[in-house]
């Protein structure tokens, strides 16, 4: 057997069948069913490890079912100077799946919120995006549970919740359109009720009013 290099995990224990040890084996054998389905042989030397790498590759990308993403909204700080003015964190990368297609959604998300007397650490807002990314997903509804989330846990003056996204079942089948993007939102409390307070919050996530 060639030993060439694979872009397999760095971590990963060497022999196939110790990294499988406690998978299922009805996984296993489902993967080996799709790979049959697609029309190849999932006996051949190079797809006999797939089985086992799909499987820990789902246990990452649906991660978010393993957590419930507002709890990391929980932590909150009062002291905050008097800083009342937009909270937003531009930009955060992320990659779910689709409901539908079980196939990648690669975007990312710009989450703002005004804050009424609470705020957290910056880096919350990527982890509670993370956290419902990382599980199957639509779009609409994403948006709108990071939204949710934000809303409830913090209660502050206003949420707004941009995404932008490339779905792999629209680029890599069905209509063929590779390159386009959809674009979600959810505007919550001053955000949705005054006009001024949203072209603002747009125009520091870096849309055009
Ligand atoms: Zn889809």
């Amino acid at each position: 057997m060639a030993d060439y290099h694979t872009h397999d995990d760095d971590d990963e224990p060497l022999t196939g069948e110790d990294r499988d040890a406690g998978i299922p084996p009805e996984v296993l054998e489902a993967v080996r069913t799709l790979i049959r389905w697609a029309g190849d042989d999932p006996a051949r030397e190079g797809l006999r490890d797939t089985p086992g790498r799909v499987a820990r590759a789902y246990r990452e990308y649906f991660k978010g079912y393993l957590e419930d993403p507002r709890s990391h909204l929980d932590r909150t700080f009062e002291e905050v100077g008097g800083y009342d003015e937009i909270v937003l964190l531009r930009d955060i990368p992320f990659q779910s799946h689709c409901e539908h297609h079980m196939a990648p959604i690669i975007g990312k998300a710009h989450v703002a919120y005004l804050p009424r007397n609470r705020v957290v650490g910056i880096s919350k807002l990527a982890r509670v995006t993370q956290g419902y990314a990382r599980r199957l997903q639509v779009q609409e509804r994403l948006t709108a549970e990071i939204a949710d989330a934000i809303w409830d846990r913090l209660q502050p003056k206003g949420v707004a919740v941009v995404i932008e996204a490339a779905h792999a079942c629209m680029s890599a089948r069905g209509v063929l359109t590779p390159g386009v993007t959809m674009t979600t939102s959810r505007m919550m409390g001053v955000f949705r009720e005054d006009v001024r307070a949203r072209e603002e919050v747009l125009k520091l996530m870096g849309f055009r009013g």
